[in-house]
């Protein structure tokens, strides 16, 4: 009986240190590996298990690729803890991560670097805040209501037709749009939520804009704000799953959601790389891997337990100045 199986290494994994190539370990080694595997990713994904267990379901059901699903099912593998070399109190969490976009932990993490960049470039300024959203369709006669995918569309379509219109270009000089997928009993109900940098912009000329360019709706919502509640506005809203989900809603909107991106920039803010983390001097080093701190703590250690403590206040720490859980 053949009594080895192949571990491939975590593919474009942010930290391999010790497996850089596919090799062959025994059983045992293979148990091992999957509680390994385990540990690291509900010690990642503890609040949202079930959620989680859905969601990978559905992109099963969707017919989402093996290594979509596969990269998917790692987040948070692979987990080292890191300390800060010039500050040994700061750990952080090193893991791969899946960043797809309906993965919970992942998109609170690009929200966070979103914010933190958006932060460094607009404290202390004024911005403006606009929400367009679309009419509820009431369907075809037939009771059919156009699918999320046609929906998505439209309001897509509907935004590049104001971007081009003179009015727009004459108030707005750059901006963020961020797409928000909402499910409600009346249906699909997509939004997209923009900060943006400009003139004043009068709600009635905007409204009548709205509506030329989707043909039915003119609901828009524009506020002036500080840049920080900006910030906290814009990565408030976000596309995730919710409990209260059908199966075959969720599958709907992993098809519609595939490939699209759900945030962008535009005008003069176009070349503000908003999802890369913040630069930072700050130089770590690989301390333990998690597996064996989480195992430590279990038997009572009381060093894993502090570590642990720390991480839970901030797992995946991001550089100075950033926000430690998303904003409410
Ligand atoms: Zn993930």
């Amino acid at each position: 009986m053949d009594t080895t199986c192949r571990v491939e290494s975590v593919p474009g994994s942010l930290v391999q240190p010790l497996e850089t190539s596919p090799h062959l370990i025994d059983y045992v080694g293979c148990s091992q590996r999957f509680d390994q595997l385990r540990l690291e990713s509900s010690f990642r994904h503890s609040g949202w298990t079930h959620l989680r267990e859905r969601v990978k379901t559905g992109l099963m059901q969707a017919g989402e690729p093996p290594n979509v699903v596969e990269r998917f099912c790692k987040c948070g593998s692979n987990a080292w803890i890191m300390q800060s070399r010039d500050n040994p109190e700061r750990f952080k969490l090193s893991a791969f991560h899946c960043k797809h976009r309906l993965c919970l932990q992942c998109q609170h993490e690009l929200r966070r670097i979103v914010a933190a960049n958006l932060l460094a470039r607009l404290d202390g300024r004024k911005v403006r805040f606009l929400t367009l959203t679309l009419r509820h369709a009431a369907g075809d006669g037939d009771g059919e209501q156009p699918s999320l995918h046609d929906n998505i569309n439209r309001l897509y379509d509907s935004f590049t037709k104001l971007r081009r219109t003179s009015s727009w270009k004459h108030h707005v000089v750059g901006g963020v749009s961020f797409l928000e997928v909402k499910r409600t009993s009346q249906g699909w109900h997509p939004h997209l939520h923009i900060l943006f940098d400009g003139k004043y912009f009068p709600q009635r000329e905007l409204s009548n804009l709205w509506l030329r360019c989707t043909g039915d709706s003119y609901i828009v919502d524009i506020r002036d704000i500080p840049g920080s509640d900006g910030i906290r506005y814009i990565t408030k809203y976000c596309t995730k799953v919710s409990t209260f989900m059908s199966d075959e809603e969720l599958v709907q909107m992993i098809h519609s959601l595939r490939s699209r991106r759900t945030f962008t920039t535009f005008g003069t803010w176009s070349h503000w790389k908003l999802s890369t983390p913040p630069k930072t001097e700050e130089v770590w080093i690989y301390l333990y891997p998690l597996h064996d701190v989480l195992r430590a703590a279990d038997r009572g250690e009381t060093w894993a337990a502090e570590i642990l403590t720390q991480l839970n206040h901030r797992p995946y720490l991001l550089p100075e100045g950033d926000f430690d859980k998303p904003p409410e």
